[in-house]
């Protein structure tokens, strides 16, 4: 390759940051001008501004991710004994926020072609003290909501939809009504790390509600459980997005659609190269929801993961594995109720799956080069 090609990474901040770097930087230096670096007027915008791309009533900004789910938690008074069940295939945070509240984690195996959580099991899952399920819209696809809602009004439970991975996905409702990914539940929560598909440069989350009374205890937990300010009416966090990250984030929303469709561009590319492969399969595609591409996640079957990982790492491609060890099996989450072998699906894809680069710079030459490579792989 050229010297001017850079290094195959999994995400490329630093092309992406090339192409926008004048307004970024007068933005960060506005910002640092004026020294309003907490709840300045960047927030209060970048809230508006994400509001109304969403269709979401209330966007409240947050530190991070986890804290989003955390507080979303505290504001639907969840206490413990109470159940909330996610899925097995995940991120930890999302389960580690429930048990971090002292709530009872219930999880669930998914669907093997699209990872969502297998409402069947859901269902048989349910019991008195159940008070949430927790949708993760994994790789960046809405789970099956419609079904789910349906399931969940069935029996009193709150939503509260994992949104990090898929933040600009659209669902289609039956009767045509198209949702964003997390503005369809009681609450959506979304991760701004570097790496998410509206990323900042640094740390940062957002919940999103329809319900003006939520709306207002989400904001009062994330500020201490204040309303007014000294007056604290519950036991709140300090969980701030900041006014640098804040107005990085609004140049960076209104590229958003265009960095979905280059990830979809990518993984059009990928789907074609690897179509009807022996070992194989490519992601499995919801015909009610877009793709917005987090992650570009195969399924292999009948070759050593470990040996292509090396195969690619010669050839300075990096592969990831999203994620290897499923939650019932990891340390912090054990539980006499599962054992080796209870979540089958989970267990098969955390020994099969493996993610190839995707991000919003990838050009034809990087993806014909890793196509071919890891083809090469099983010559
Ligand atoms: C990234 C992520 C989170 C946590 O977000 P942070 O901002 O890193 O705290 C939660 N759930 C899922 C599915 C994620 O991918």
């Amino acid at each position: 390759m050229s010297a001017t090609t850079t290094k195959i990474q999994m995400v490329d901040l630093r092309k992406q940051y090339d192409k926008i770097q004048a307004e970024i930087d007068t933005a960060v230096l506005n910002v640092i001008r004026n020294t309003q670096f907490i709840n300045g007027p960047e927030v209060a915008a970048f809230k508006q501004e994400l509001e109304t791309y969403l269709g979401a009533k209330h966007v409240i900004p947050c530190a991070n991710g986890t804290d989003a789910l955390q507080i979303a938690m505290m504001a639907l008074e969840l206490k413990p004994g109470d159940e909330v069940i996610t899925a097995d295939f995940t991120y930890v945070a999302t389960a580690e926020v429930i048990g971090l509240l002292g709530l009872t984690p219930v999880l669930v195996d998914v669907n093997p072609d699209t990872y969502e959580l297998d409402l069947k099991l859901v269902e048989a899952a349910i019991t008195p003290n159940t008070k949430a399920i927790v949708p993760v819209h994994l790789f960046g696809q809405c789970v099956n909501m419609e079904p789910l809602l349906k399931l969940a009004e069935k029996h009193n439970l709150y939503v509260i939809e994992d949104v990090a991975q898929a933040i600009g996905a659209d669902y289609t409702f039956s009767d045509g009504t198209v949702k964003k990914a997390g503005t369809m539940g009681t609450i959506g929560c979304t991760s701004f790390f570097p790496s998410k598909n509206l990323g900042c440069y640094g740390d940062g989350g957002a919940m999103y509600t329809n319900d003006d009374a939520l709306g207002a205890k989400l904001k009062m937990i994330a500020n201490h459980g204040q309303s007014v300010q000294y007056v604290h009416d519950s036991i709140g966090v300090n969980s701030r997005l900041d006014n640098i990250q804040a107005a990085i984030l609004r140049i960076k929303l209104r590229h958003l659609d265009e960095y979905a469709a280059a990830r979809n561009r990518s993984a059009a590319y990928y789907d074609k190269a690897f179509a009807n492969h022996p070992n194989i399969k490519t992601p499995v595609r919801s015909n009610k929801s877009t793709h917005v591409f987090h992650q570009y996640t195969l399924v292999g079957s009948d070759f050593n993961r470990d040996d292509l990982k090396k195969h690619l790492a010669a050839l300075d491609i990096p592969m990831m594995v999203y994620y290897p060890i499923p939650l019932h099996l990891q340390k912090a989450y054990q539980d006499s109720r599962y054992k080796v072998g209870a979540f089958p699906v989970t267990e098969k894809l955390c020994a099969s799956v493996f993610s190839l680069p995707m991000h919003t710079e990838m050009d034809e030459e990087q993806l014909k080069f890793i196509t071919e490579s890891v083809l090469s792989f099983f010559k």
